[in-house]
């Protein structure tokens, strides 16, 4: 089933009022502002049409943020390991991978990443 009408939605840039049409959702056009963007499913905001250096900067932007978190979330953790020399080389394992894969987490999850090892965070600290 097709659905009628037309999508009302704004430029993310400019906030200028565009129309899309169902069957062209997910078309890319550019705006008169010169944003470009894709005709969204829904009402609203339309979708940035990403190019590489959009995801790039995002990637960096949020894996920063998820490195930073699961660094704390491995201080965290690493407090609960007797601070020996045997456990020396666990805990650097812990300081060194945790934020690693926080960094690759945020980067590929974003903000949901990010909310998700802030969710952990909280739950180890209480
Ligand atoms: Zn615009």
């Amino acid at each position: 089933m097709t659905r009628k009408g037309l999508i009302h939605f704004r430029c993310r840039y400019c906030n200028r009022k565009l129309l899309g049409g169902w069957d062209q959702v997910g078309e890319r056009r550019t705006c008169n502002c010169g944003e470009r963007y894709r005709v969204p499913r829904y009402p609203g905001l339309a979708q940035r049409d990403r190019t590489l250096v959009d995801w790039c900067v995002e990637f960096v932007v949020y894996g920063f943020g998820g490195g930073l978190l699961s660094l704390f979330l491995a201080f965290l953790i690493v407090r609960f390991v007797p601070a020996t020399v045997d456990t020396l080389a666990p805990r650097l394992l812990i300081l060194g991978a945790i934020p690693l894969l926080g960094f690759l987490g945020g980067g590929l999850f974003g903000e949901r990443g990010i909310n998700w090892i802030g969710s952990v965070v909280r739950q180890i600290e209480e």
